[in-house]
């Protein structure tokens, strides 16, 4: 397939480019000192991770310690409620260990750590899944981790910080600024520029300086693989259109990248929270605008002084002012449409999951969930086939509390 001047039957070989680019998006804004650990990190990703021996490690680790593949489910209830013409199909990465996606770059990212030889991965952590995540990979590998999260998320994330610790990470508290995820960035990346010989940054999502945004996108990449050939395998045929949830865009990329190729419509849903009035959502390929922030070029959301602009979403994993650059260049190149959905659409379709299918959704996956659901009212026929990104026992009392349990 070929858009504008992109040829997609090759286009994993030449996005991003050597630089890190895709088209005007991506790149590494960093320091020199930082400069050179990317560039470290660049050059083990590409000698190591393409090898039979590290290729072959993971895959046994994806199959005997994270439980893939996933399934694929037909949500064949919550079909004949919307009507029964369009067919709803779920990718159940609530199913694979730790209960979200997340944990599918991380064992690569850990991975790739023990490889290159360091001793300890770092990363921040706004709601806590990163950071559990992070956790559970440094505890398999036997890592160290050190974890930079605001104090006042630690406070917030009580149940996810008692995760992190019990396997054993440190929580390193961060008490300057408004003490939250900005803050946190800061710090890790601070911690890290003193001690890139021992240790190795992990992102939480298609997000940063390069090589993040290409390793996290190759690493999440098994979930649309296998949701291709899955779907295939049970309906002999492509799904007319596959939908993911984007926060930094990690779930969807992952997703996107096994379809980009096929005649698929492909949506990634964006969250707008309570409006659209700036710091009332975190709708940033819809609403934002270029520039430059955490060590990258793309799309986001700004306040009137050109930083990034607060923003606001029920589902504290979507909340980020910006997102990956390649979603940026997807999104001008047309190969993928972006749209919204708000807090309140999304707690519906919480809902309608865990009770016409027995699957309690993450708040983040639920937007997904809502917007499969309008397709499949505005579309005459076909199927969906949406990421279902993790699990919602972490959201519970949260929904409950806020919204109450409906009759
Ligand atoms: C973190 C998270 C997200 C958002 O991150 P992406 O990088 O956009 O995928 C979505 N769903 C779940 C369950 C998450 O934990």
């Amino acid at each position: 397939m070929q858009m504008g001047n992109v040829n997609f039957d090759t286009y994993f070989h030449n996005y991003p480019d050597k630089d890190g680019f895709f088209g005007p998006y991506g790149g590494v804004y960093v320091d020199d000192k930082l400069k050179a650990a990317m560039a470290e990190i660049t050059q083990a990703y590409y000698s190591i991770c393409q090898s039979r021996k590290f290729i072959a490690e993971l895959r046994r680790i994806r199959t005997e310690f994270q439980g893939r593949p996933t399934p694929i489910s037909h949500l064949e209830r919550l079909s004949d409620a919307l009507g029964g013409r369009v067919q709803l199909y779920a990718k159940r990465e609530d199913l694979n260990h730790s209960g979200a996606h997340k944990l599918n770059h991380c064992m690569g990212e850990a991975l790739l750590a023990k490889y290159m030889g360091k001793k300890k991965v770092i990363a921040e952590t706004g709601a806590g899944q990163h950071g559990v995540a992070l956790a559970t990979a440094a505890a398999y590998f036997g890592l160290e981790c050190d974890i930079y999260m605001g104090a006042v998320d630690i406070k917030k994330q009580a149940p996810n910080v008692a995760r992190m610790k019990v396997l054993g990470a440190r929580v390193v508290e961060v008490t300057h600024g408004l003490q939250t995820l900005k803050e946190a960035v800061d710090a890790a990346f601070d911690a890290y520029s003193k001690e890139y010989n021992d240790a190795i940054y992990c992102i939480g999502s298609v997000l940063g300086p390069h090589p993040f945004p290409m390793m996290v996108r190759d690493f999440q990449s098994v979930v649309g693989i296998e949701a291709r050939e899955q779907f295939i395998g049970m309906t002999g045929h492509l799904p007319d259109a596959v939908v993911a949830c984007v926060g930094g865009g990690s779930n969807a990329a992952g997703m996107f990248a096994g379809f980009l190729n096929d005649p698929v419509d492909i949506w990634g849903v964006e969250p707008l929270g309570r409006g659209e009035k700036l710091g009332d959502h975190a709708a940033s390929l819809k609403f934002g605008t270029a520039g430059i922030m955490h060590g990258f070029n793309s799309i986001m959301l700004k306040d009137e002084n050109g930083n990034p602009a607060p923003v606001y979403s029920v589902a504290s994993g979507l909340d980020y002012p910006s997102s990956g650059p390649e979603h940026a260049f997807w999104r001008d190149l047309g190969r993928v449409k972006y749209d919204v959905i708000d807090d309140n659409e999304t707690i519906d379709a919480f809902y309608k999951l865990s009770r016409l299918e027995g699957i309690i959704p993450a708040i983040e996956s639920a937007h997904a969930v809502a917007y499969a659901m309008k397709l499949a009212k505005r579309m005459e026929h076909g199927s969906v086939l949406l990421n279902l990104s993790g699990r919602g026992d972490k959201d519970l009392d949260y929904v409950i509390e806020k919204y109450g349990i409906p009759d």
